[in-house]
């Protein structure tokens, strides 16, 4: 049987299967490059998308050509419920895989129950396995039950399991061969994140540990063995010898937008073309003024005409009017 047409290509030919869901822009840690101490003018309930309108976006988006959707936040395991709204996702027909991204501080009485809703894949933000220091990045000391949310990951064997780190150049990078350590040793996959500029989060373009900087580090302790990267996947994938695998997010150093094929979906239901590109779409509004789906569609696709080509250049992405990074789910 034929693929389905996808009907979301943009005027650079790009064609976008991934979807990127926040369910929530509150989280339980503070990470300073992240969001302020204070937090954050939290959305009000009735602003946020409810799952009923999450999934009913999610039919649509698949009905267009999305085939992946991921769970973002904040830390959208604070959203109440979240098992529900697994149960409802994995029954959208034609999404053929439904991600995650939490901080695991809640995921340990509640990873198997996930896996069993229908969650494929999961990605765990960690930055460090120094506590101290892991309560410096988060202003929280919650390491412990990171690590206990982990290990219940590891245990439940979820069909892909990730770490993501930003390794920040002075302050945690010197931790890099630990987590490829712990990705060998439990053979799950590590992915380093070169730290992006956000509103408010301090970037410098000094503190960025770049792609080329953290493989020649790692080469001098691992052999790595470049494997294939699958079409539309931005991360550069790298095979230990002794098992496990790393990654590397690239797009400060080397962008990948060529072939982004993600769209996201704020918490407060705008449509995003581009995570650096600050104009966006309410769609929620149209969905509760009972827009008919052809006008929805119609809003979609204008949304993705106006996604530019790539990202600025760091310095003016960093001074852009954009929402903070909290906001929109990464
Ligand atoms: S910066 Fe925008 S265009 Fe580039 S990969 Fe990210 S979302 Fe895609």
């Amino acid at each position: 049987m034929s693929e389905p047409v996808n009907l979301l290509v943009d005027s650079f030919g790009r064609k976008h299967t991934y979807l990127r869901v926040s369910v929530t822009d509150r989280c339980n840690l503070r990470c300073q490059y992240c969001m302020p101490a204070a937090g954050l003018n939290w959305k009000e309930k009735a602003e946020l998308l409810t799952f009923e309108e999450i999934e009913k976006l999610t039919r649509l988006f698949t009905a267009m050509g999305i085939c992946k959707v991921r769970l973002t936040g904040g830390e959208p395991l604070v959203r109440k419920n979240l098992l529900r709204l697994v149960e409802m996702l994995s029954a959208v027909p034609g999404l053929k895989t439904l991600a995650m991204t939490t901080n695991a501080t809640l995921l340990a009485p509640q990873a198997e129950a996930l896996k069993h809703a229908g969650l494929k894949h999961l990605n765990i933000s960690l930055d460090s396995f120094d506590r101290r220091r892991f309560q410096e990045i988060t202003r929280m000391d919650a390491l412990p039950e990171v690590m206990a949310g982990i290990e219940s990951a590891i245990a439940a064997g979820f069909p892909v399991l990730k770490l993501n780190m930003v390794p920040i150049a002075g302050f945690n990078d010197d931790e890099i061969l630990d987590f490829a350590h712990f990705a060998q040793k439990h053979k799950i996959n590590v992915r380093f994140i070169e730290f992006m500029p956000f509103k408010d989060n301090q970037w410098q373009a000094d503190k960025v540990v770049t792609f080329a900087e953290m493989k020649a580090r790692l080469e001098k302790h691992f052999h790595l063995e470049a494997m294939d990267q699958p079409q539309g996947e931005v991360a550069r994938d790298y095979a230990l010898r002794g098992g496990g695998t790393v990654s590397f997010i690239t797009s400060m150093s080397e962008s990948f937008c060529q072939s982004c094929n993600r769209l996201r979906l704020t918490s407060d239901g705008s449509m995003k073309s581009c995570l650096f590109f600050p104009p966006e779409i309410n769609l929620r509004d149209a969905l509760r003024q009972n827009a008919p789906e052809e006008a929805l569609r119609g809003m979609i696709l204008a949304c993705l005409q106006g996604k530019p080509e790539a990202h600025p250049p760091a310095e003016e992405i960093a001074a852009a009017e954009n929402r903070s990074m909290i906001e929109i789910g990464g």
